[in-house]
């Protein structure tokens, strides 16, 4: 990556140094975009990427495209949008109280997502299967592709450019073999570094948000119910902190007390337990937690084992739920199909993503490539109409 680009630390970026802690990632410190680029007048480099990523054509998309309930199955669940939100927030506050760099963790919380498929895991889990011979398919892998490759929106440059320490951030899991492939961005992946403690709290924060909204969505959904959680002693305990403290309570309102509860109590725990893991280690710097092999951010043991104990539950009772397994099963059906007419049959694709396949050499890992951007792309809804317009005689447009 580029050496730092000293140009492009900005009167924002020097005000806002000085109100943070050492081990925080400072523009000074940065190691730049790709493509330099001139400071903004009022704004900071991380915000500069947290504005380029709102204003980007994936981060509309995250609206129609599932978190765990299909896009069309209510407007009250979460999307990949909600979710993002979620989780900049839970970000920002943790990020705030540790002293860490605010503007940065928000970049990466709302971009962390941007390379999901429709449909959840169950699409990406089909469009890895359709790539198993051309280097699968991670979301966390598109999530960079979709901000260093596949936005078009500026003159200068491909993709949004943003900062190395965002496309660190968003850079959540990597295989080895990708990693190779990728530089200093992959290094971490290959010698057991660790990412900046900005992308320590965007990832746990993430887990914080979906393990909470998923209990609200699957409770709202009818899929679980209070009891079928307790046997999270998670769960279990903060549902009855509510009710000795309001036992008048009952329905929704007991329920988002609930919830509410938790994710103070996890936010705290982890806010509390990466404080004095900080202070034990006394990073002087973002590079010194770089140069970690284990992260700073974490939960205590036991918040650890509850939070583990309540995904669990999770994935028993309402990921592998028969109602979410058949709308899975329906959806992956689709994403194989698509990928597959378009694979075989590039001609009906649109004019831009075939010139796309041409513009890269036209053979079969580019076509496969290519076609996994355009279906990854899709929000749900899109994906089911474009699964209807191929595939259903009424349906000729
Ligand atoms: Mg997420």
């Amino acid at each position: 990556m580029t050496a730092p680009t000293p140009h492009e630390t900005t009167a924002r970026g020097l005000a806002h140094a000085a109100t943070l802690a050492p081990y925080a990632v400072t523009e000074a410190a940065s190691r730049g975009r790709a493509y330099d680029e001139a400071a903004p007048a009022y704004r900071g480099a991380f915000q500069r990427d947290r504005d380029r990523i709102i204003h980007s054509a994936a981060f509309r998309r995250l609206e129609y495209k599932t978190q765990v309930f299909v896009n069309h199955e209510g407007d009250m669940f979460r999307t990949r949008l909600t979710h993002s939100i979620e989780v900049a927030q839970i970000s920002r506050t943790i990020a705030r109280a540790l002293g860490l760099n605010e503007d940065l963790v928000e970049a990466i919380a709302l971009a962390h997502d941007l390379g999901h498929t429709p449909f959840g895991h169950a699409g990406q889990d089909a469009l890895n299967a359709c790539l198993r011979d051309h280097g699968g398919f991670e979301h966390n892998l598109q999530s960079l592709r979709v901000v260093e490759v596949l936005e078009e929106r500026y003159a200068d440059f491909p993709g949004l450019n943003l900062t190395y320490e965002t496309r660190e951030g968003i850079l959540k899991h990597c295989s080895r073999a990708n990693a190779r492939r990728l530089g200093p961005l992959g290094e971490r992946f290959l010698d057991g570094g660790q990412p900046s403690l900005e992308a320590q709290v965007a990832n746990l924060a993430d887990e914080i948000a979906y393990n909470n909204h998923d209990v609200d969505d699957g409770l709202r959904a009818g899929l679980l119910d209070v009891e079928t959680l307790s046997a999270a002693a998670f769960f279990r305990e903060q549902h009855e902190v509510v009710l000795a403290r309001r036992p008048d309570l009952s329905g929704r309102k007991a329920v988002h007390e609930t919830i509410r509860a938790m994710i103070n109590r996890q936010a705290t725990d982890l806010l509390e337990t990466s404080r004095a893991a900080i202070e034990a280690a006394r990073p002087g710097s973002a590079d010194d937690v770089r140069g970690r092999h284990e992260p700073l951010i974490r939960f205590s043991a036991s918040m650890f084992e509850q939070h583990r104990e309540l995904k669990r539950l999770l994935r028993r009772r309402l990921y592998h739920h028969y109602r979410v397994h058949r709308m899975s099963m329906k959806t992956q059906r689709i994403v194989k199909a698509l990928f597959e007419v378009f694979f075989d049959d590039s001609r009906s694709l649109p004019h831009d993503v075939q010139r796309r396949i041409e513009e890269r050499g036209g053979g079969e890992p580019e076509r496969a490539r290519v076609v996994a951007d355009y279906v990854a792309g899709m929000t749900d809804r899109f994906a089911i109409a474009e699964y209807r317009r191929l595939f259903t005689v009424d349906a000729l447009t």
